[in-house]
Order: structure tokens, then sequence, then C-alpha cells
């Protein structure tokens, strides 16, 4: 176990140093610093004996969020979940309550992004959403709840932005619904945060206050 512990990212104690080193790593990426971390063969084997992540991120499968080169974050640091429209599901959940139980994380993260093809499904009209396969219709209605209280905006992108965000907001509440991740957040062993990763900056936006949580 003490070797597994050396391997832990030695920085990140609780969710505030995971919430910086997320932060940290972000600002590396979008200023084109990123450190790119990598490992030796050695430390490579060395991660045979086990993983320690320091937070568990519930993304999207977009090809343009790949959450470790976003957050400039390498081997056994961030145990990640990608689906469309990052949308909270069974099995997700149950990859994510194994990460709270067996691997000690410290924050979750539920991160959507700038022109999300799931998100834009969710606000196209009712027939064109029949027409889709059964199973992605059933996505598109975990998502579509979040939207029904849209504001008017005209501009397309921020209205887009906004879209995201309330998904993200809804999706949070979700988790925030389950059992494992209540009892997780009252024994303060976690957080539950949102994300909003902009394509065109590269800079994530976290969502740490209740306020901006809020559905
Ligand atoms: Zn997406």
């Amino acid at each position: 176990m003490e070797e597994i512990a050396g391997l832990k990212h030695a920085d990140v104690q609780n969710s505030t140093d995971a919430i910086q080193a997320l932060r940290d790593g972000n600002a590396r990426f979008y200023s084109g610093q990123s450190s790119r971390p990598d490992l030796g063969a050695n430390e490579r084997r060395a991660q045979i004996i086990g993983q320690t992540p320091f937070a568990a991120i519930l993304a999207c499968s977009d090809s343009r969020v790949p959450v470790e080169l976003v957050f400039d974050q390498g081997f056994g640091n961030l145990f990640v979940v990608r689906v469309a429209g990052n949308v909270m599901g069974e099995i997700g959940l149950a990859t994510l309550e194994y990460a709270i139980l067996h691997l000690d994380i410290h924050l979750l993260v539920v991160m959507g992004h700038e022109g999300c093809g799931a998100v834009q499904a969710a606000l196209m009209p009712e027939e064109w959403i029949q027409g889709e396969p059964q199973a992605l219709q059933a996505l598109i209605r975990r998502i579509q709840p979040s939207l029904e209280s849209l504001p008017p905006i005209r501009d397309k992108k921020a209205r887009m932005r906004e879209a995201v965000i309330n998904n993200v907001r809804h999706q949070v509440a979700l988790l925030r619904e389950q059992d494992v991740i209540v009892q997780a957040e009252k024994r303060g062993q976690i957080r539950v945060i949102g994300g909003f990763y902009e394509i065109g900056s590269g800079a994530v936006d976290l969502l740490t206050e209740e306020e901006e949580l809020r559905v």
C-alpha cells in the first residue's frame, strides 16, 4: 500500500487541492505550456500496483475534448467517464461510485463543452428526434429536461453556452441525488462541481459555487 501511496499526486490532499491542480493544468494547456506528463518504463511498471487518481470527470465523448490533455494531467491522475452529452446514466454512475468508494478520489467534475452535438440534438424539433434510433433518443431525453427553462437568448453562441451549462447543472443535480455521492459529500471526501470547456480558447470554466450549480 505504501508504494501505491507514493504514486499519489503529492500536491493533492483534498477537493480544494484537486480543483487547483485542474486549474493549474488547464492554464498550462491553454497558454501552450503543457508539461505533457509521460512516464518512463520503470514508472509505468510501478503503476501495475494500482491507481490513485485524485479526481473523476464525467465528460462528453466529443473528439475535441480529450480530458487529460485539456487538464495537462498524466497517467493515473484522472478517472474519466466519457459519454455523449456528459449524461449521467446507470453504468456511468456505477463507474463514478467505484472511483469514490474504492479509489478515494477527492473531486467529481461534470464537464460540458462548447458546440456539444448532444445538447444541440436535444434542442432539435421532436420529429427529428423521433427519427433517431431508440438508444440515441433515450440519451437525448436525459438532456431535454435541462433545456426546458432555457431563457430566450438571441445570440446563438451565447444560447448554446447557456444550454450546455444548464445540462451540466442538471447532471450534477442528478448525481447529487445518488446515495453514495450524497454520503461522500457529507463526510467531506468529495466535492461535486461543474465545468465548461471552450474549444476556441482551450480554457475550462469550473463552476464551483452553489449559486453557479443551481438548476
Ligand atoms: Zn459534446
